[in-house]
């Protein structure tokens, strides 16, 4: 939800309209403002650090300490589309958009993938 938002629900109430704008938006997963949008930064950057380690041995999964690197791609992906999936719902998002965009992209990839 957007501060815009919450003051406009607080219509009237000048009180709570003085509490929201008082509020320090950490974006955090309970946060009125934007919930979930730190936990998708947060998880796109340990996407990031596994995605580097893949980078910096050329492709290969077997990284320098020994651990293989496909399970944690795999984690890092998951904990994207979740974190993502949290923040269009509570955030109060448009989901059907959101839907139809990332299926067009899809398509748009595989039609990329396919050149
Ligand atoms: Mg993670």
């Amino acid at each position: 939800m957007r501060i815009e938002d919450l003051i406009e629900a607080a219509a009237g109430e000048p009180e709570a309209v003085r509490a929201i704008k008082d509020i320090k938006p950490d974006y955090t997963l309970g946060c009125p403002v934007w919930p979930g949008l730190a936990k998708v930064i947060e998880e796109s950057g340990e996407f990031q650090r596994i995605a580097g380690k893949i980078m910096a041995v050329y492709g290969e999964t077997d990284y320098f300490d020994g651990s293989d690197l496909v399970r944690p791609l795999e984690e890092e992906l998951a904990d994207i589309v979740a974190a993502t999936a949290f923040m269009v719902q509570a955030a109060g998002l448009d989901s059907e958009f959101i839907n139809n965009r990332a299926e067009q992209k899809l398509s748009q990839f595989i039609e990329w993938s396919n050149k």
